[in-house]
């Protein structure tokens, strides 16, 4: 899994939305929430929506001549990040039927002074299609500009779709994610290289030669009149979600894949759920934000609006989840009160350290389900001298690692619910934006024997393990 390029992406564009003062700064430093983890069931690889033979019901894409033939091809939408949802979509409240010519304009740079792709050419209602990495040996380093800006500037000039073709990644996805506001999305696709041949191709053998020539003299194309391609692209996404409204939740699904009687219980749910949590978090004043739920049928249509792998998403643009069908309705509690309990906490208190952030999902979660769960998983993990030590757990990002996380996660929720039986609600809202020391008046290995200790006496272990634990050193 590639997750930590992501991860990294996410902090960056926090950054952004920090310095803008966006009214929902969350600057927690794991957003990438998974539940129910296990390394089979994050939703399939990036190869399967570019492989030829792959059809989704919820989207589709031709290229076109007039004259009545098409191909189809295989895209990804490149995601609005402050949304959570593909761009020309407005955040799952609008179909996309892009229907026009196509303008091919090299690597899609506009500056202002001295390299335009646009110069001379009126993209004004139609589908601007571009290479965003070609090799950096044939670009003049003081013309790079990142994708979000060559994003920006199609829009600027008025396109009415974008194709962002990449040439180094067979199988890409993207974010549009450095301009948390903008007022006029478009439809944006990303393919890949074999694609943008055949786009290229189906134009005609002038493209494809100026491409070769672009790659072997370093020279960009000079398209001029040529830019305008004989062909056209259509593109069909369902984008308009259903939406049911509650008490506590505005949630959105794709009625024809997901039916609406799938979707009613959930909202009773949902409900129940925050009641739940502010009960189980009761002490501390938190209060419920009205908050917007997106569900998808499984895993594939998850990942292609989203960008996000796993069951479960909790972010700044709401929550995202998968209604797994033959679940039973503990699990999909299991799965609202968990992402449900980090959105109470970061839209109350902030970010934290992974390790808390997840661990008061993880308790929250057993709580409802199963009480014992994390802290039986941790046993057995002791018992296997597989456990971390509180040291190392603390910095886990967790959800990147497979391996990591699986220890971490249950950990965490063991951990949460040691602090809160032993030194209460008050304190662990003050640990969640300072440091344990500070807080509970001790260093790490302290605060360890204690939670072990804490669950020996609560499970009758054998003092052995835990001397065992504590004299390893990660
Ligand atoms: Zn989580």
């Amino acid at each position: 899994m590639c997750r930590y390029k992501k991860h990294i992406a996410k902090l960056n564009f926090l950054a952004t939305f920090y310095a803008i003062g966006y009214k929902r700064v969350i600057l927690v430093q794991s957003l990438l929430f998974l539940v129910n983890f296990s390394a089979h069931s994050q939703g399939p690889s990036l190869s399967y929506y570019y492989n030829p033979n792959t059809e989704l019901s919820w989207a589709s894409s031709h290229i076109f001549f007039e004259g009545g033939s098409k191909q189809r091809i295989s895209f990804l939408p490149v995601i609005n990040y402050t949304t959570r949802a593909p761009m020309g979509t407005y955040g799952y409240s609008k179909n996309i039927e892009l229907f026009g010519n196509i303008v091919f304009v090299s690597n899609g740079i506009s500056m202002e002074t001295g390299f335009d792709c646009y110069e001379n050419l009126d993209v004004s209602n139609k589908v601007v299609m571009f290479y965003y990495d070609f090799p950096e040996k044939v670009n003049d380093s003081s013309v790079i500009k990142s994708f979000d800006d060559r994003i920006l500037d199609a829009i600027l000039h008025g396109a009415s779709g974008i194709i962002a073709a990449s040439y180094k990644t067979p199988a890409p996805i993207k974010y549009f994610k450095k301009y948390p506001v903008i007022r006029r999305e478009v439809p944006v696709i990303v393919v890949n290289r074999n694609t943008a041949d055949a786009i290229l191709e189906a134009a005609g053998s002038f493209y494809k030669d100026s491409v070769e020539q672009w790659k072997t003299a370093g020279k960009l194309p000079e398209l001029n009149e040529h830019a305008k391609m004989p062909i056209g692209i259509n593109l069909q996404m369902v984008g308009e979600f259903d939406v049911l409204t509650s008490k506590y939740f505005a949630i959105r699904f794709h009625g024809e894949i997901l039916n609406k009687d799938r979707i009613v219980p959930l909202v009773e749910l949902g409900d129940k759920s925050v009641a739940f949590l502010l009960k189980l978090f009761n002490g501390i004043d938190l209060k419920w934000e009205k908050e917007h739920i997106v569900y998808f049928a499984n895993y594939d249509s998850k990942l292609f609006y989203t960008g996000h792998w796993g069951m479960g998403l909790s972010s700044e643009a709401g929550i995202f989840n998968v209604r797994l069908n033959g679940n039973k309705e503990k699990d999909h509690f299991g799965l609202i009160v968990h992402e449900n309990a980090h959105s109470l906490f970061n839209n109350n208190l902030g970010g934290t350290n992974s390790f808390l952030n997840e661990g008061v999902a993880r308790y929250a979660e057993a709580k409802a389900t199963n009480p014992e769960m994390n802290n039986l998983e941790t046993i057995a993990f002791l018992k296997s001298r597989k456990l971390y030590r509180l040291e190392r757990l603390l910095n886990i990002e967790i959800g990147e690692s497979t391996e990591q996380s699986e220890i971490a996660y249950p950990a965490s929720g063991s951990f949460v619910e040691f602090l809160l039986e032993t030194y209460g609600i008050v304190k662990l809202k003050q640990a969640w934006t300072s440091n344990f020391s500070k807080v509970y008046k001790m260093g790490t290995f302290e605060l360890e024997k204690e939670w072990l200790l804490w669950l020996r006496k609560k499970y009758h272990l054998e003092g052995d393990i835990i001397k065992g634990h504590l004299n390893k050193n990660n």
